[in-house]
């Protein structure tokens, strides 16, 4: 698990340096937070999709925000034993997923599901990611 929490800590400082370089909000928590409260009007927002080009650089930096969250709260998970579990369903995540995205709070069909949700969060501006970025 060590080698987990380096991989996680050393992707965190690179995101918060590129935030950083960008000039973007910082990164709280709180965003993290605020995602998952309006993940459930996702199907109503689709059609502001439009708007996605212009919302570009904010989409990035959003992106580099969540990421940065994710990493972090991957960080806490692993303090408290929790790392590795998916946390809509409970099952444990395949370990190469994990290789591949440390930060991954959820399994392979969570994530699918929750990333249609995100896209559309994101062309109205909730502070979730594009679509680009998705390593996977
Ligand atoms: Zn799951």
């Amino acid at each position: 698990m060590d080698e987990v929490k380096k991989r996680l800590e050393s992707e965190l400082n690179r995101t918060v340096e590129r935030l950083r370089h960008m000039g973007g909000p910082l990164l709280s928590v709180d965003v993290m937070n605020r995602v998952g409260d309006t993940s459930q009007l996702a199907d109503e927002v689709d059609v502001i999709q439009v708007n996605e080009d212009r919302e570009m650089n904010f989409a990035t930096r959003s992106l580099l925000v969540e990421r940065a969250n994710r990493l972090a709260e991957a960080l806490e998970r692993l303090r408290g034993g929790d790392y590795g579990t998916c946390e809509e369903c409970g099952e444990p995540i395949a370990p190469a997923r994990l290789r591949v995205m440390p930060e991954v709070r959820t399994c392979v069909r969570c994530q699918d599901r929750i990333e249609r949700m995100s896209r559309h969060l994101a062309a109205v501006g909730a502070g979730v990611d594009g679509e680009e970025a998705e390593e996977e």
